[in-house]
């Protein structure tokens, strides 16, 4: 089944789309295939992430700079990672309302994911639905998140722009920096510029980037934007168009998504590893012993793990054990 629905997504239609991105979400036993099937079809989509506290403009903002992209006959994808709980049916409702701005808009896929729930990691599931929207040719794949967690910090360290929305309001800068988001923007924008604050913001990151070490090749932009009223929209698109020419320019975006698919390598190969070795440490009498005598302190967790590494006879069960798990 999956074959045949690439087939269709790569021929542009959308309801194969669709049903490849929630054969993803469920954790299909089809998708490494799809992946697989996609993968020569991918890295040609402009990756944007846009994170900052809930309530800043995200959403605003995404939306303007969507229908911006429009005018210029790009083809964008959305995924909304959306906070809400999938029991309230957050993620659908805030597809409902997005809808209605790019309602019947082919040219605009639009897919909330719900934080909670979610089947797998989010970082990969988020990821692996990137890289289907990228395959399907859109030209810009917009990811939004709110920027609370490790979480969010992971998926948004996949896209190539990254945008930190923020608001006077709503969490003020030293919270921004702590929550790590001061280190991956790009791109700043303040919004909601027509309330009283956003001036004293401004100045604050300001204050901040200059604090920051000097990076020759890209000094951050603070952008004031109004995204409800749609002021400052070209402004902060002109700023990523900045961003992607000089990462083009001076190979640093080549760079960049090498680096993200060695961690991308890594992290499928260490997951494999980890779930075999967890299902092998339960099954196998010598290992679960080790278990218990770390639990009554006969052994300390180090020497144990010396031990199984220094045994060959366990070592080569394990390794025989890997591979035939990967056959199946
Ligand atoms: P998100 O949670 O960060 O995605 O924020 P939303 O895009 O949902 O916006 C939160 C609220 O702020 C909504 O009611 C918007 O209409 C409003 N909003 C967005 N941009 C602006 C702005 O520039 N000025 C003002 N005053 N309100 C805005």
């Amino acid at each position: 089944m999956g074959k045949k629905l690439v087939k269709e997504m790569l021929g542009g239609k959308a309801s194969s789309l669709a049903r490849l991105i929630s054969l993803v979400e469920e954790g299909s036993k089809e998708v490494p295939e799809i992946m697989k099937l996609i993968y020569p079809h991918t890295g040609k989509a402009y990756r944007i992430g846009v994170t900052g506290p809930p309530g800043a403009g995200k959403s605003t903002l995404v939306d303007k700079l969507t229908a911006l992209m429009r005018c210029r006959g790009a083809e964008v994808g959305i995924i909304a990672v959306d906070p809400t709980s999938p029991f309230t049916g957050g993620a659908v409702l805030g597809d409902r309302i997005r809808m209605q701005q790019h309602y019947l808009d082919e040219g605009v896929f639009i897919r909330s994911m719900a934080t909670r729930g979610s089947l797998g990691g989010l970082p990969e599931t988020t990821a692996e639905v990137s890289r289907l929207l990228d395959a399907s040719g859109k030209d810009f794949v917009l990811v939004e998140t709110v920027g609370v967690g490790q979480t969010e910090i992971d998926i948004i360290r996949n896209a190539d722009t990254v945008i930190v929305t923020l608001a006077p309001g709503f969490g003020d800068s030293i919270q921004t920096m702590k929550a790590g988001l001061f280190e991956i923007a790009d791109i700043f924008a303040i919004n909601k510029a027509d309330l009283p604050g956003a001036d004293n913001l401004m100045s604050d990151i300001q204050a901040m980037l200059s604090l920051r070490p000097h990076e020759s090749t890209w000094t951050v932009p603070v952008v004031r934007t109004e995204a409800v009223s749609d002021v400052g929209t070209e402004e902060l698109y002109q700023q990523i168009e900045k961003h992607r020419q000089m990462l083009t320019e001076t190979g640093e975006l080549y760079r960049q998504r090498q680096e993200q698919l060695y961690d991308e390598f890594v992290g499928i190969v260490q997951r494999r590893i980890t779930k075999h070795l967890k299902s092998f440490i339960e099954q196998d009498s010598e290992l679960s012993g080790y278990v218990s005598k770390i639990e009554s302190k006969e052994i300390d967790p180090y020497s144990a793990a010396d031990e199984i590494l220094n045994s060959p006879s366990l070592m080569t069960s394990w390794c025989f054990g890997l591979a035939r798990s990967q056959e199946t």
